[in-house]
């Protein structure tokens, strides 16, 4: 439960954008919090630099052929080095970890995320993909287990923070910000010709590759939906997406009496990441903090789903569940790739994931081995589709 102090902790995905933003803030933090543990899949070399003066149990490899370069020598002092993706699982559910940041892209973190609900840990989620696909098994093994699950999310850290001030049954409805990507002023003309390079351009935000393209599409939107309805136990007619570019706003809780709370902080993914290490605790942090003496304009617009059509899938997929996410978030993960090599044109990404979505064979409530064989299959019809694109 919350109240016992979680203080130890692992970071999977260490090496990526949220991973090393959760190196630093553990490093800030300092005792009682430590790092137990963590994963890098290629550069591990490079984790190994990174983590000199933190003092790890050990660090995970999640691609064996990286692993080769890393000899004793370079670990950390008393660090051991484990490789492959069952280490992960290990690292997950290792007694001594209370808290387990999933900071891996994609269905990658599948298996370890559940790892870490299955053990009972505090499972920080920033890998989102994980709950589009596998929500209700995440969801059931917290339950079981007694584990509890705090966002990382900026936008769901914000709901979590909300939510705070009244019950469940007193919430009308939960507003996502979006910052609308780099395209949010955009014609869909323009959009069919944007290059790899524009849309890896975010105005408000530094993240993965994956992430960014996923900002451009508002297909991140679409998956954040998709993420609230697990995390919050909601409809998908009570989650609400409005755009906002300044990304000051994180987003907003409406409840019954019309009351609407939001969370505000200026961008930087720090804080959501060291709330979900402190909570229910709230500790200074050394993020930048709203100046209240220069002017501040925060905009509100609605989002266009003509322009964005993933935003139509994010709702749907909620509201189907069952193979739907599974389905959509692999066909998404390939194209994405496809269009980051140049094999894909930028409304392509979205085009192609409603067509697989429409073609898969549904059902309600799918295993974990239908899951894998389903993201396999998407996967591999998306690249179908695109070789005759
Ligand atoms: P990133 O690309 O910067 O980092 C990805 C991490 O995953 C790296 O450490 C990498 O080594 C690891 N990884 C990649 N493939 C792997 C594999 N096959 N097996 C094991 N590990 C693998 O990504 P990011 O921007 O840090 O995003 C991570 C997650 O957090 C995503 O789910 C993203 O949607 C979510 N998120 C990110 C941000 C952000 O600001 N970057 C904000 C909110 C949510
Ligand atoms: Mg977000």
């Amino acid at each position: 439960s919350s109240t016992k102090p979680k203080n130890s902790i692992a970071v999977l995905g260490a090496t990526g954008s949220i991973g090393a933003a959760t190196l630093e803030v553990v490093r800030e933090l300092g005792e009682p919090w430590h790092l137990w543990g963590a994963s890098a899949h290629s550069r591990i070399l490079e984790l190994a630099g990174t983590l000199q003066d933190f003092q790890p149990h050990y660090m995970v490899a999640t691609c064996a052929e990286a692993a080769r370069g890393c000899d004793r020598s370079r670990l950390p002092p008393g660090c051991e080095l484990l490789v492959g993706p069952d280490a992960l699982v290990r690292l997950a559910q290792d007694p001594s970890v209370d808290t387990v940041v999933a900071a891996i892209v994609g269905s990658a973190g599948l298996m370890s995320t559940l790892a870490a609900a299955q053990a009972g840990k505090r499972l920080a989620l920033a890998n989102k993909e994980t709950l589009v696909v596998a929500g209700g098994l995440v969801t059931d093994a917290l339950r079981q287990s007694g584990g509890e699950m705090v966002p990382v999310d900026s936008e769901h850290s914000a709901i979590f923070q909300a939510l705070q001030a009244g019950s469940k049954r007193e919430v009308e409805r939960i507003v996502l910000t979006a910052s609308g990507g780099p395209f949010r002023t955009w014609t869909s003309a323009q959009m069919a010709d944007a290059s790899v390079e524009d849309a890896l351009a975010h105005p408000t935000w530094q993240m993965g590759r994956k992430i960014s393209i996923d900002s451009a599409t508002m297909m991140n939107k679409a998956l954040e939906v998709i993420e609230a309805r697990w995390l919050f136990d909601l409809p998908a007619d009570k989650i609400s997406v409005v755009v906002h570019p300044q990304s000051i706003i994180h987003s907003f809780v409406e409840f019954t009496d019309g009351s609407v709370l939001a969370q505000l902080s200026p961008p930087d993914m720090r804080l959501p990441i060291q709330y979900a290490l402190t909570y229910p605790d709230r500790i200074a942090c050394p993020c930048p903090k709203m100046d209240w003496r220069q002017p501040w304009t925060l905009d509100l617009e609605p989002a266009d789903e003509e322009r964005f059509p993933a935003l139509e899938l994010g709702w749907e997929v909620a509201k189907r569940g069952g193979t739907c996410g599974v389905v959509v978030n692999a066909a998404n993960e390939a194209a994405v790739e496809l269009f980051l090599s140049g094999e894909l044109r930028f409304p392509e990404i979205v085009a192609g994931c409603r067509r697989i979505l429409d073609q898969h064979h549904y059902t309600p409530s799918p295993g974990l081995d239908e899951l894998m064989r389903l993201d396999r299959w998407a996967r591999e019809e998306t690249l179908k589709w695109a070789a005759q694109c």
